[in-house]
């Protein structure tokens, strides 16, 4: 049985034009980019570039890009070091949204919890949007950052990032809004004026990149304190010898993923919108979460009534199905997600299925995949005397 591996939104594999590309640097190619002869000239020279096009698949000036060692620690970069430079000054309120990722929750929830910030949550609807009115009330006068993500991972709904700058802002013109755009790079156009925000997370490998790598976009000004320090590196920004290989991945990964956009963006909602249809067709009372009208191409989502995620995708690794329940971190543990308990699922929030399409699914394996999560259920729903398995 071949295996069909729909599990984009949690990692993606690395395009072989990115590995063509890293492979010197982890070979004949070593130097330090810090170091003044040719060898760390010629990393520093590769990482340059790397910025540059980061900088261009993210709508922002080479300066603008941070260098990380993923999207967590670009998140917390942002919340972290926002609340430590602008805090004293201007308050340590924080505003995010129920549907963070866990880099972004749990972070703030660690700030608030050591009374180093206060925190408002603010709620969605049923599928998963958050209203930027909302954001705007919440905003205080001692608001220091709101952090809204661009597109969920679990759910893939789209948030509207630029209307909640805006309501953000009319609270309090000296805000400052970030945005985790993790699962929107290669899948929605990006741009820092364009989505209105100060600070924009990425990560290399969800877009075909190695893992490992990825960066926090700061507007030109807006200078969060580093978490790491010592040598300087990243204009003072994060300290620490820089990732070159997968520096360059990321660079060579962000430029196709810009260019191919628009033609995969529409493949992957072809593609997940057969494999939705298939599903309704093959599993009864399975029921498709997060906005049908803004959601992130390719990635289908669904509550599975009698199925518990982590014996549904139990049975369908056996049957040759790399798929998860939501978050990379909480799948194959009985853990409900936390995104569709705040989408008001209630129970349901423990049968979570998430499908996600890459560059390479095929419209055989999208049928393969929706016969095989039809057999897993019947299987899954017999063994637990679901009623109407
Ligand atoms: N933010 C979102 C929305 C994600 O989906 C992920 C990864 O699952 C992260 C942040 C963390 O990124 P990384 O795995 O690069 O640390």
């Amino acid at each position: 049985m071949e295996p069909v591996y729909l599990d984009h939104a949690a990692t993606t594999p690395l395009d072989p034009e990115v590995r063509a590309a890293l492979l010197p640097w982890l070979g004949e190619r070593f130097g330090n980019p810090s170091s003044v002869h040719r060898a760390g000239r010629q990393a520093r020279a590769a990482v340059d570039e790397a910025r540059d096009r980061v900088a261009a698949a993210a709508g922002c000036a080479s300066r603008e890009v941070i260098f990380t060692s993923g999207g967590t620690e670009a998140d917390n970069l942002a919340l972290r070091g926002v609340l430590e430079r602008w805090g004293p000054e201007r308050g340590r309120h924080l505003v995010v949204s129920a549907v963070e990722h866990e880099a972004v929750l749990t972070t703030a929830r660690t700030l608030a919890a050591s009374s180093r910030a206060e925190l408002t949550v603010v709620g969605c609807d049923h599928s998963g949007r958050v209203d930027p009115a909302e954001v705007g009330s919440a905003v205080r006068p001692d608001t220091v950052l709101v952090s809204v993500m661009l597109a969920n991972n679990e759910v893939g709904t789209v948030q509207d990032v630029p209307a909640i700058a805006t309501a953000a802002r009319v609270g309090n013109p000296r805000v400052l809004v970030h945005t985790d755009a993790v699962q929107a790079l290669g899948r929605l156009p990006l741009g820092l004026v364009e989505l209105g925000v100060d600070l924009l997370s990425l990560s290399a490998h969800k877009a075909y990149g190695p893992q490992g790598v990825g960066a926090l976009v700061a507007r030109y000004g807006v200078f969060p304190a580093p978490q790491l320090t010592g040598g300087g590196q990243e204009r003072d920004r994060r300290s620490g010898t820089e990732n070159v290989a997968g520096i360059v991945g990321f660079g060579i990964a962000a430029g196709l993923a810009e260019r191919r956009r628009s033609a995969e963006a529409s493949e992957l909602t072809r593609l997940a919108s057969r494999l939705t249809d298939l599903l309704a067709e093959a599993v009864h009372g399975i029921e498709p979460t997060g906005d049908p009208a803004g959601r992130l191409p390719g990635l289908c989502s669904f509550v599975v009534p009698g199925c518990r995620s982590d014996l549904l995708l139990a049975v369908l690794d056996e049957l040759g199905v790399c798929a998860s329940a939501g978050s990379a971190c909480s799948s194959g543990a009985a853990v409900a997600s936390h995104v569709l308990a705040a989408m008001g699922f209630g129970e349901l929030a423990g049968c979570a299925l998430r499908l996600s399409l890459g560059r390479s699914t095929t419209g055989v394996q999208v049928e393969a995949a929706a016969q095989r999560v039809g057999a897993a259920v019947t299987r899954v729903r017999r063994g637990t005397g679901w009623p109407a398995g």
